[in-house]
């Protein structure tokens, strides 16, 4: 019928303009690349603020065994006791980790996983902090007696915070913006370790922020510490980002001495990358439009788990008032921005059951959308595939766009350089059909060749545990 060409129609529009062919996406790597240069070269040089870190020297196995040996030697029952916090999107985490034995390894890891209430994510800095601090303070309270730390000595922790922050230290830092649908507005401009030491105090925990990192920069650690020839990680999660590891002397704003290792770690925030290259629609700029940060974060508004099932939600609203999808009137839930999350877009993407019954399961329980024909089915999942593919493909195009600042996208006489990208986050870890596409996209723009000495692993956990590993090499003990 006519209504139906005119959803297939809307699709293939859609489709069309969601295009990104090597030569569209070689085009987006190039301008990273020139960004990185620009954020790099001036603060407010461009809209990649290219953080320093402060990190300068990435905690190997070597360098934290003798942190160990010398803080046991200080202080006989030391047992390389570090904690982790990592505030993320929706979830946050507090990790205890044990450093020790031979080359500093990690010897025991625990962690809880606690979920903000989303009431938090827009009350007063105080509740947010307090909230944290005391879920904290309760994780400590489970240590074992043998674990206890010894009278007079404080217990450390790295804090991974996952928004941007502008450091002149490595333990202390000011919030430049909220994202991922946090609107705190009095942290902004505060020094967040600030907020969580008076936070641990008015809980009465006895604590020092030895490190404040982002999540790229502890997956970085974390990555670094498993495998030397790690360069950069990259977060595709509730959000997205990325950090490499940048020579110092080719960071023109940066004033300081140059540290002894010649290097630096850059948090890109490449979340808010733009390019005139990118290939977004109406529905990208009505969903930027409605957010809580219009004009901002646009790279990570077309690649992140917090908004690509709301893209595919958009797409579908638009064949359901012009093409009745679903019969006349337009299902009240379908209007709902953010109903539809990412996981769920996953689940019906990878659907293989021959009626589709996963899509059928979550159309009745999202949107209360029953009785669909297989061929509409067919066409949702049509569509989760255009939002995935162009999703993973850009990401690609970002990491391509880091290996070419690198100077690591040519094989030079048959060298063999070996890069690693470190990955992590829910989005990676979990949808398969993008993690797939992300990687066959970067074969695709890197070539063979150069491909054959490039990795991508999965650290698991990096962040929570690179953090820690920074906040033992920052220990004030050593
Ligand atoms: P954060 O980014 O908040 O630190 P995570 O790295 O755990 O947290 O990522 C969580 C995000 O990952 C979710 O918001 C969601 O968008 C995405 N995600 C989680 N599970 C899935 C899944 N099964 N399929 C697709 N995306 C997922
Ligand atoms: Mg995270």
């Amino acid at each position: 019928s006519g209504k139906w060409s005119r959803a297939v129609a809307i699709l293939k529009e859609f489709e069309e303009k969601c295009r990104t062919p090597s030569s569209k996406l070689k085009q987006v790597a190039d301008a990273l690349a020139v960004e990185m240069h620009a954020g790099l070269a001036s603060d407010g040089g461009s809209k990649l603020k290219m953080l320093i870190s402060y990190v300068d020297n990435l905690p190997t196995g070597s360098c934290l065994e003798r942190m160990v040996k010398v803080s046991r030697e200080k202080n006989c029952d030391e047992k390389g006791m570090f904690y982790a916090l990592d505030l993320g999107g929706t979830n946050f985490r507090v990790l205890r980790v044990h450093l020790g034995g031979k080359e500093g390894r990690v010897v025991k890891q625990e962690f809880e996983e606690v979920s903000i209430p989303p009431y938090l994510m827009t009350g007063s800095s105080d509740e947010l902090f307090d909230y944290i601090a005391s879920a904290l303070a309760k994780f400590v309270a489970t240590e074992s007696d043998s674990l206890h730390v010894s009278p007079g000595r404080q217990r450390e922790l790295g804090f991974t915070f996952s928004f941007p922050v502008k450091q002149t230290l490595i333990s202390s830092g000011t919030l430049v913006k909220w994202t991922k649908g946090f609107t705190v507005e009095d942290t902004v401009g505060e020094d967040v370790v600030a907020e969580l030491t008076k936070a641990m105090e008015r809980v009465g925990l006895d604590m020092r922020v030895a490190a404040l990192v982002n999540d790229t920069v502890g997956t970085l650690a974390g990555g670094r510490y498993n495998d030397p020839d790690v360069v950069a990680a990259v977060i595709l999660g509730t959000g997205t980002n990325a950090a490499y590891v940048e020579r110092a002397h080719a960071i023109p704003k940066w004033h300081g001495l140059l540290p002894k290792s010649e290097e630096m770690v850059i948090n890109m925030e490449w979340g808010n990358f733009h390019s005139s290259h990118f290939p977004l629609t109406e529905y990208d700029q009505e969903l930027d439009a409605g957010s809580l940060n219009p004009g901002e974060q646009i790279f990570e508004k077309m690649i992140s788990g917090m908004y690509l099932g709301e893209v595919v939600r958009r797409v579908l609203c638009k064949m359901a008032e012009e093409a009745a999808i679903f019969g006349d009137t337009v299902p009240p839930k379908l209007k709902t921005p953010f109903i539809l999350r990412t996981p769920n877009m996953s689940a019906m993407h990878h659907d293989t059951s021959l009626d589709l019954k996963v899509v059928a399961t979550n159309l009745r329980d999202i949107f209360e959308i029953s009785n669909t024909s297989l061929k509409l089915r067919k066409l949702i999942v049509e569509l989760c595939d255009v939002v995935a593919t162009r999703g993973a493909r850009l990401s690609a195009a970002g990491i391509a766009g880091i290996i070419k600042k690198l100077g690591r996208d040519t094989v030079k006489d048959g060298e063999k350089q070996r890069s690693v990208v470190a990955l992590d986050g829910g989005l990676y870890e979990h949808y398969t059909k993008f993690r797939t596409c992300m990687e066959n996209t970067l074969r695709e723009l890197l070539g063979e060749e150069v491909f054959r000495n490039i990795a991508v692993e999965h650290s698991n956990d990096g962040s929570g545990i690179g953090a820690a590993l920074l906040a033992a090499s920052h220990s004030q003990y050593i």
